[in-house]
């Protein structure tokens, strides 16, 4: 098999649920690294077990980004080339990535980051709102600035794209409903290419009483069309 390294940091996308959603490329990246970075060793050692992929892991989670970095970037220019990969979905998003990025170009390192799974395009596509101009806001801050994020959706325009906590769930939807009105359209996308996978379409209204009455769990993208021309 030809070498394909020409970088020395690959971010490597893996599956938000389907283990068959991985691209040959990543499979042959995460096969030829030397060292594969993951947010939680145990979680991708399942992944990579299925592959039959027996590179060392390293850990490389939140918590410990900020410390480990200077030494990656130590051994990433002593030729180590390493493949940098999350529990699901694309590094980066929602996920640790950006500071060993911005540390990387900063240190003249090559980085590639292959295309792949993320969460939040089968999401908006499966909604049926505009995707000719969306925003990603990621996770909303719990307390602080929650609201006042919330009440900068009444006038966005563009197709809105949330990450949510099923516990969370009804009270952002709650919270959605009284600050942008119950006819405002959306979407909940629950457990994406998973056995109990479910993307409800309807207003905020009728997406307040459908979930009201449910016990939710999994991993949910909600969408919100933005506001009227
Ligand atoms: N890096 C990931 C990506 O590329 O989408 C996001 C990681 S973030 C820590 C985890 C959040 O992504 C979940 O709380 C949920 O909002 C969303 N997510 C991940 N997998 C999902 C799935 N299978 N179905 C719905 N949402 C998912």
């Amino acid at each position: 098999m030809a070498k394909i390294s020409t970088a020395s940091l690959y971010l490597v996308p893996t599956p938000i649920g389907n283990l068959e959603d991985i691209t040959l490329r990543a499979l042959k990246i995460l096969k030829q690294a030397d060292v594969i970075l993951a947010e939680d060793t145990r979680k991708s050692s399942i992944l990579l077990k299925h592959y039959e992929i027996s590179v060392p892991m390293q850990r490389f989670h939140s918590h410990n980004e900020h410390k480990a970095v200077s030494s990656i970037i130590r051994k990433l220019k002593n030729g180590v080339v390493m493949a940098l990969i999350s529990d699901a979905g694309t590094p980066g998003i929602s996920d640790p990535g950006f500071l060993l990025v911005r540390e990387c170009l900063k240190n003249n390192l090559k980085i590639d980051c292959l295309p792949g799974p993320v969460a939040f395009v089968p999401a908006l596509v499966k909604s049926g709102l505009p995707t000719d101009r969306f925003i990603f806001e990621g996770f909303l801050p719990h307390k602080k600035g929650r609201l006042k994020r919330i009440g900068d959706f009444l006038k966005e325009k563009r197709t809105i794209i949330l990450y949510e906590s099923p516990h969370r769930l009804q009270k952002v939807l709650t919270q959605l409903l009284e600050m942008l009105g119950p006819d405002r359209q959306a979407s909940v996308s629950r457990e994406l290419t998973k056995i109990h996978e479910e993307t409800v379409n309807g207003t905020l209204s009728e997406l307040n009483s459908y979930y009201s009455e449910k016990d939710v769990k999994g991993e949910i993208v909600i969408v919100i069309a933005g506001a009227k021309q």
